[in-house]
């Protein structure tokens, strides 16, 4: 059963180490400021001659309240005037960028993330799509991926009823915690009324999928307080859920400095949140998919794992990581065939550059020979739970265990640990070791040792 994980308190307490997330790599820490325009140009050409599909993601920085756990890319106004010159310039840059591209590369995926997408009023969502379907070949069938965050405190039954007329057929629902205390202290408050309305509505409206994100860690949590959310999260039977660790890096996230430190629960507590969590969701018949998600069986990404399909790109756990990946707006990454590259993250200069007819590509990667590889070995860990060495020997023709000789003591440790079987032939990634998978692919990051794992948070 790929689904079936161990809970190991021993094993996480020794293998619980900060590291990346790895929806990509090399991870963004690696990204430099040589790579620019240049390089997206090139990509654009290589992805239009092979007629690659293609996966948007559009980020829509507003939000019009601050939840002090957060550490997106996002701007804090009440005014919401300031979308307006946001929405010109992004609108520049789908025109700049879909030049470069063929018509016929279909948009098989499609999502609008945040900030608060839905900050924007619907006479700007409609337009923001209408421009987009004008540049981009979006499917009108209902067969793609499209979706879109949704704060149940700015999205009612009307705002639902045109993201849905619009094309959205998916939509990923920020919950975090139903504790009123927990909410005071992170400075949202959302009541499950207003969450299960939103839900009602695009279940009504036959939206594919409803994913919601749950945040463990946060202050005034206990073990009790956030088995009772889960409870009632479960009642709402969303079709994925996303589990996230709370990291408290108040010093590299402003907002995060309004969090009373003394608050937050002791990390053995932590632990307990998320063993109880997964029991809950294990016994409510979710299938642990990794790295904080869990779905329903019948759900794509449970079906794409149980087939070997599933990918991970900057958007997590994916049924698309075949198409080039185009972000679109402030900070937003793209990821085209061996290139990473990142728009600037500040919104105004983000705002000039494109105000200048440029694109403001900012930093970025170009994948050589060793980051390939690597990158193929973390995808199969990371997502099928197993590595077969003859099918990385075939696509990079090297020798597996002559190539990575080097790492083999320290996977013989995590063998004899009870993390993985490794024989001469595969990998695979045991029930007591699902949990720390992220472990085993830091094992294969070849630049780990030379930056701070200070920027990452721990595994769990
Ligand atoms: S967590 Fe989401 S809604 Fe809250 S401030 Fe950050 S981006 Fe905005």
């Amino acid at each position: 059963m790929l689904d079936a994980i161990r809970w190991d308190s021993d094993l996480i307490r020794r293998y619980d180490l900060a590291g990346p997330r790895y929806t990509s790599y090399p991870t963004a820490v690696q990204f430099h400021s040589q790579v620019g325009t240049f390089d997206l140009f090139h990509a654009l050409r290589d992805s239009r001659k092979a007629l690659r599909p293609l996966s948007l993601y559009v980020h829509v920085p507003f939000c019009a309240n601050i939840c002090y756990y957060c550490a997106c890319n996002k701007v804090i106004t009440k005014d919401r005037g300031r979308a307006l010159p946001y929405l010109q310039r992004l609108e520049q840059e789908i025109q700049l960028i879909a030049c470069h591209l063929d018509p016929a590369q279909k948009v098989e995926q499609l999502h609008f993330g945040g900030g608060t997408p839905t900050f924007l009023s619907h006479d700007e969502l409609r337009q923001l799509m209408a421009h987009l379907r004008k540049h981009f070949n979006l499917l009108d069938d209902d067969s793609g991926d499209y979706g879109i965050e949704i704060d149940p405190r700015e999205a009612d039954w009307s705002t639902m009823g045109l993201l849905r007329e619009l094309g959205f057929n998916r939509v990923s629902i920020g919950l975090q915690d139903l504790d009123p205390a927990v909410q005071r202290a992170v400075n949202r408050l959302q009541s499950l009324e207003e969450t299960r309305a939103v839900i009602d509505a695009a279940r009504t409206l036959q939206f594919r999928s409803i994913n919601i994100d749950l945040i463990y860690g946060l202050p005034k949590q206990t073990p009790e307080n956030f088995a009772r959310t889960v409870e009632e999260v479960i009642s709402l039977q969303p079709d994925r859920l996303s589990v996230f660790n709370y990291a408290h890096l108040p010093e590299r996230f402003m907002p995060q400095r309004r969090i009373n430190g003394n608050e937050l629960p002791a990390p053995a507590q932590k632990l307990e949140m998320l063993e109880r969590t997964i029991e809950q969701l294990s016994a409510a018949g979710y299938r642990y998919i990794g790295m904080d998600h869990f779905a329903l069986p019948d759900d794509e990404l449970a079906i794409a794992q149980e087939e070997e399909t599933l990918q991970r790109n900057f958007q997590g756990y994916t049924t698309h990581g075949h198409c080039d990946l185009i972000g679109l707006g402030v900070s937003a990454i793209s990821q085209i065939g061996d290139l990473y590259c990142q728009n600037s993250s500040d919104l105004n200069e983000y705002q000039n550059t494109l105000a200048a007819a440029q694109l403001a590509t900012s930093r970025g990667l170009v994948c050589n020979a060793d980051d390939r590889l690597r990158r193929a070995v973390i995808q199969q860990l990371i997502c099928n739970f197993s590595l077969e060495f003859a099918a990385i020997e075939q696509q990079f023709n090297i020798d597996f265990q002559g190539y990575f000789g080097a790492l083999w003591p320290q996977l013989q440790g995590m063998a004899s640990d009870g993390l993985i079987v490794l024989d001469r032939e595969r990998i695979n990634v045991l029930p007591a070791g699902r949990l720390l998978v992220r472990s085993v692919c830091m094992v294969f990051d070849a630049y780990l040792e030379q930056q701070n794992r200070q920027r990452f948070s721990r595994v769990i």
